[in-house]
């Protein structure tokens, strides 16, 4: 029997350690949290995932919250200047399949009791780069699921021609409350030029529904204001602030509500970088890199969480495809390559959206404002990033495109 191990049980190694586990593979998933550590710990993300990841989700049998998870009907956005008290753009376009948020503590620690109960192994503690040298000599292949952050960085180099910043270009900050007030169950995109974003939607934690609350504050600007609070009463007076400052068509996402706890709030900063996803040992072995490890984004298009699952989904295809052959380094290369075909698509539109917007895009968003196809379009970008490019990637295809919808109507 195949073995293989997985460093990390977060979205991307949970779903591919119990995707293998059913196809009869032998896996062992090394987490540094117990499932009861992840499901009582601090908040993780907004974790929005789209329909076509949730397909694959469901293909594995591990769609355990369709019928109580309230489902993300739409996409609602608005662009409003600073200081403006109504938006200049602002359209609302619901998703042909809702998408879902389940709390990440929720879902990754059920998961991760999942994996044991239906006969993986797992090992509980902080994996360092000189273990993944131990696990490949035990196991068929290797992987690193173990999230953003530096501690696989000497085996995962940065790529810097992929890499187009090397800082971090939004402070954001997360926090979940309770709401009394009937907010749209879509999610809510806020943009203010020179300041930054606010996206609301709502959440299934283990405590019932919940409003995600998120700021992407444009840094050092007048909305990056969340650094350093440590009290979550505090951090939602300051939500509630934000929103009345700089998006008060918004501020009845928060006006009366409660703070989810102490640990419903996070705040920080992510550099958005893609690495080689093949790492060398010092012992000449190979290791690869999944999700967050192998391709991070800013938060700001809600790609991190799906982009994992369709690594875990690539990855799983190839493995299965490649039969008793080697795990070699070629064979790790093909899979990061065909996780990049995908994955090059949900990259260039999170990280465009961290620039300014460029004209032609601000036209479309108004036309959206007009016609219902163009807020459809993008609305659906978030399921399916790859008509990014062909689409507002060129801006004369963007505009031809308004001309023909506008045309059409007419
Ligand atoms: C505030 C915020 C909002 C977000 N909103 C969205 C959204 O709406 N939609 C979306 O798609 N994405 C969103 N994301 C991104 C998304 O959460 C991540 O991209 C996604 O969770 C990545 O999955 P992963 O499995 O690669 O890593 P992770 O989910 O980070 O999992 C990694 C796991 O590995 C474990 N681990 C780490 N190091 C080790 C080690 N050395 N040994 C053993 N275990 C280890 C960790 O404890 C963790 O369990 C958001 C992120 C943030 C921060």
């Amino acid at each position: 029997m195949r073995h293989v191990v997985i460093v990390g049980a977060g979205q991307a190694g949970s779903l591919l350690a119990l995707g293998l586990l059913a196809e009869g593979y032998r896996v062992t998933m090394v987490s540094e949290r117990t499932a009861e550590e992840i499901e009582t710990g601090r908040i993780l993300s907004n974790q929005c995932v789209f329909e076509p990841a949730l397909r694959h989700e469901r293909a594995l049998g591990l769609n355990h919250w369709d019928d109580v998870v309230p489902p993300v009907v739409g996409i609602a956005f608005d662009a409003g200047m600073p200081g403006a008290q109504d938006p200049f753009i602002s359209w609302v376009s619901p998703l042909d399949e809702p998408a879902q948020s389940v709390d990440q503590r929720l879902k990754m620690s059920f998961w991760l009791n999942e994996f044991v109960a239906r006969g993986g192994e797992l090992r509980t503690h902080k994996a360092t780069p000189e273990d993944l040298a131990d696990y490949t000599r035990e196991a068929d292949l290797v992987l690193v699921a173990a999230g953003r952050g530096p501690q696989f960085d000497g085996i995962f180099p940065r790529d810097d021609n992929r890499s187009p910043y090397t800082e971090p270009q939004r402070g954001i900050s997360l926090h979940l409350v309770k709401h009394k007030t009937d907010f749209y169950q879509g999610v809510t995109f806020g943009l203010v030029p020179g300041v930054g974003e606010f996206f609301v939607l709502p959440v299934l934690t283990a405590d019932g529904p919940r409003m995600g609350l998120y700021f992407s504050a444009i840094p050092g600007g007048p909305m990056d204001v969340f650094t350093g609070v440590t009290d979550h009463n505090q951090h939602l007076e300051l939500c509630q602030e934000q929103l009345r400052r700089f998006f008060p068509w918004s501020t009845a996402a928060a006006e009366g509500a409660e703070s989810g706890g102490p640990l419903e709030f996070l705040t920080g900063r992510i550099a958005p970088v893609v690495r080689h996803g093949v790492g060398r040992l010092p012992t000449g072995e190979h290791v690869l890199a999944m999700g967050d490890t192998a391709i991070t984004n800013d938060p700001i298009a809600g790609q991190g969480a799906n982009n994992a699952v369709h690594c875990a989904r690539i990855y799983q295809q190839l493995i299965l495809a490649h039969g008793d052959r080697p795990f070699d380094a070629d064979f790790m290369q093909n899979c990061f390559d065909r996780y990049w075909d995908y994955a090059q698509h949900s990259t260039r539109f999170n990280n465009d959206l961290l620039a300014p917007p460029p004209v032609h895009i601000l036209e479309t968003l108004q036309a959206a404002q007009e016609h219902p196809e163009v807020a459809h379009r993008f609305a659906h970008l978030f399921n399916d990033p790859t008509d990014y490019v062909p689409w507002l990637g060129d801006e004369e295809t963007a505009r031809t495109y308004l001309r023909e919808v506008a045309a059409r109507v007419a």
